[in-house]
């Protein structure tokens, strides 16, 4: 028995049950934050701007006016002038997702955001639903 290396993974990815499609619930990413004097350091933005399929801009629109502080953001990064608490932070996040990404009808985070007539609505891939929304 001479089993190549990649002979085994190709057993053991063989033995692994054929994808089960579970439709899991959508869990809303939370973000990596701290302080550092009088500015708030959101971590990992790229990820998080991936995860929400939006334009990054559009968030950061949402954040400035959620928190009324300016900021700036680079390097994989956003930097808010002001404090925002991680709690408070992860909870404009989840409002976000709420609000303009997750499908009001079938909860899903495949959506898009387009705007319809000078309206600003969400569709649903998945379930055709539309929304409109006021950003
Ligand atoms: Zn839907």
């Amino acid at each position: 028995m001479n089993q190549s290396y990649e002979e085994m993974l190709n057993r053991a990815y063989l033995s692994i049950p054929k994808k089960a499609q579970t439709h899991e619930r959508f869990e809303i990413p939370r973000a990596e934050s701290m302080i550092q004097g009088n500015k708030t350091i959101v971590r990992g933005i790229n990820e998080l701007i991936k995860t929400m399929r939006r334009e990054k801009k559009h968030f950061l629109k949402y954040l400035m006016k959620e928190t009324a502080l300016p900021l700036s953001e680079g390097n994989n990064q956003i930097i808010i002038n002001g404090k925002v608490g991680a709690i408070q932070l992860n909870r404009l996040i989840e409002n976000y997702f709420k609000q303009y990404i997750l499908c009001h009808e079938c909860g899903k985070p495949d959506t898009n955001l387009t705007t319809q007539g000078g309206v600003q609505t969400i569709k649903c891939e998945a379930c055709g639903a539309i929304k409109p929304v006021s950003m």
